[in-house]
């Protein structure tokens, strides 16, 4: 107790958004409260699936390929500002533990569990993972496992290689870019299994995680992410 208290008074925290000094109560936090509250949170109307804003004409495009395993996806902020900001600090800024703030968020991601459920982060390729020294989906994984209850499964789905950066590809060209990136063991025995990534895109990733799953037993699959980046000219 008194360590703690001693190294805050000679480093007192700040909000690594706002640089506003923390109070004691946030001191384990890396956002202060206000910019948390900042973050835009996504909200429908939206696809009842993959949780993309209406309006849509016809048939949604971005979740018709998905396996059918995988039920609906939600994300707790718009990729925007603070938010954006705080993601590049999870992912390379080298501060895993904003993954905490980042968990805070997406309380009301939960989806609905039947049986037993748990918590699937997006891996990483081994090199990526090598290079980074941590992967920032399992980080928030865990953070989200400390608030829900329920266990984290890092080694049931294996990434078999690293996909090229896909900003400029279409959600059609970004599901090929993925197609058979990754394996999975044996998922049967879980009723529930939710995903976890930092960022949804076009969900491709995500659908090719739950095409994995799925060919390996998996029946009910969720996705949650943190951050939604808005998709240029896509409607
Ligand atoms: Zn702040
Ligand atoms: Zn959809």
């Amino acid at each position: 107790m008194l360590s703690a208290a001693v190294e805050q008074l000679l480093l007192p925290a700040e909000c690594l958004l706002c640089h506003a000094l923390l109070t004691p109560r946030d001191a384990n936090r890396i956002v202060c409260p206000l910019c948390r509250q900042r973050w835009k949170a996504v909200r429908p109307p939206w696809c009842q699936r993959c949780g993309q804003p209406e309006p849509h004409f016809g048939p949604c495009r971005l979740c018709a390929q998905w396996p059918a395993a995988l039920r609906s996806v939600r994300s707790a902020s718009w990729l925007e500002e603070g938010a954006r900001h705080a993601v590049h600090a999870l992912k390379y800024g080298g501060l895993p533990r904003i993954a905490d703030d980042l968990a805070a968020a997406m309380t009301g991601t939960r989806p609905p569990s039947d049986g037993p459920s748990a918590l699937v982060p997006i891996p990483l390729a081994p090199k990526r993972l090598r290079e980074r020294g941590y992967n920032q989906s399992d980080m928030l994984a865990r953070a989200l496992a400390r608030q829900w209850r329920i266990p984290v499964l890092a080694d049931l789905l294996v990434r078999m290689r690293e996909t090229p950066t896909q900003t400029t590809l279409t959600p059609e060209t970004r599901l090929a870019n993925v197609a058979g990136a990754f394996t999975a063991g044996t998922a049967a025995r879980w009723a529930t299994l939710v995903l976890v990534d930092d960022v949804f895109t076009t969900g491709a990733t995500l659908a090719e995680a739950a095409r994995a799953l799925e060919a390996a037993g998996a029946r009910r699959l969720y996705g949650v992410t943190f951050a939604r980046a808005a998709i240029p000219d896509f409607t």
